[in-house]
């Protein structure tokens, strides 16, 4: 399977958009792989998790073909992970040759209606009639073509957010931000998938070096080992598991000498944008 990691970055990016800290100035002068982009990664060029405000510039600066998307799985309503007034752009005048006449997108139902009110003012009936949306709620189970996609809760400071267990065939990949520590009900959902090795696990690390409280809605490299450890623990990870680090925030100061420490330290590979994995 390939994933690709289109949006490496938290809400505000890096730089950030109104922000002159230290860090933000350094980036912007130096560019290069610390500039971050909002949250989206794409499967074997067909499904996407998230639809972000920078799917604009991750169509200018990937190969991706955004017009392949078929499914898009949306875990939560922040605009960062969703930003669907642009879906208005896919068909009619504004795009021609698309690859995939239909998208399918599955999000709870704070983004179903976010979607319905960002599209209500411009969206064409011939664009509307090609795009289905699905509600979906935590600890459901449903196909997308080739795809077995099971919801789970997340911790996290939006209305009933989502993570993802993503099967096809033998590949998988778990999907986990934004989300604090994962709420029992996860770790329930989870235990029923005992004894299967998912390929890639995808941690929230907006904190990076920083500490995770308890009650935290992101987490950072200490929650990280310990949701890694409870996963081996569950007979889900082992050696062929790859887990990725990513949803960046500037408060952190990822700089790469950082997440090159936080590499050797963990056991885990810092994403960056465009950044493409076969697992
Ligand atoms: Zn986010
Ligand atoms: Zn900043
Ligand atoms: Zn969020």
């Amino acid at each position: 399977m390939k994933a690709v990691f289109l949006g490496t970055g938290a809400a505000e990016g890096i730089p950030a958009l109104f922000c002159n800290c230290e860090y933000c100035t350094a980036v912007r002068r130096r560019g290069g792989k610390e500039i971050r982009t909002r949250a989206q990664l794409v499967l074997d060029g067909e499904l996407s998790v998230e639809f972000p405000p920078d799917a604009f510039a991750h169509g200018i600066s990937s190969e991706i073909d955004l017009s392949a998307i078929k499914y898009l799985l949306v875990t939560h309503s922040h605009f960062d992970h969703f930003s669907p007034a642009q879906l208005i752009l896919r068909g009619y005048k504004f795009a021609h040759g698309m690859t995939s006449p239909t998208l399918d997108i599955f999000a709870n139902e704070e983004a179903c209606g976010e979607y319905s009110e960002a599209t209500r003012l411009e969206m064409k009936d011939c664009v509307k009639s090609t795009i289905s949306l699905h509600p979906i709620t935590a600890m459901q189970t449903f196909s997308c073509g080739d795809w077995t996609v099971h919801t789970l809760p997340a911790r996290h400071s939006s209305k009933d957010p989502l993570v993802f267990f993503i099967e096809k065939g033998e590949k998988s990949v778990l999907y986990l931000t934004d989300t604090g520590a994962l709420p029992d009900m996860a770790w329930e959902g989870l235990s029923s998938f005992k004894g299967k090795t998912i390929s890639l696990v995808v941690l929230d690390c907006t904190f990076l070096f920083g500490e995770t409280a308890k009650e935290a809605r992101h987490m950072g490299l200490d929650e990280n080992a310990r949701t890694m450890e409870k996963l081996r623990n569950f007979s889900l990870a082992d050696g062929r598991t790859k887990f990725v680090i990513t949803h960046f925030s500037h408060n952190s100061k990822p700089s790469l000498d950082l997440l090159a420490k936080a590499e050797r330290e963990y056991g885990v590979i810092a994403a960056y944008d465009g950044m493409t994995l076969e697992v």
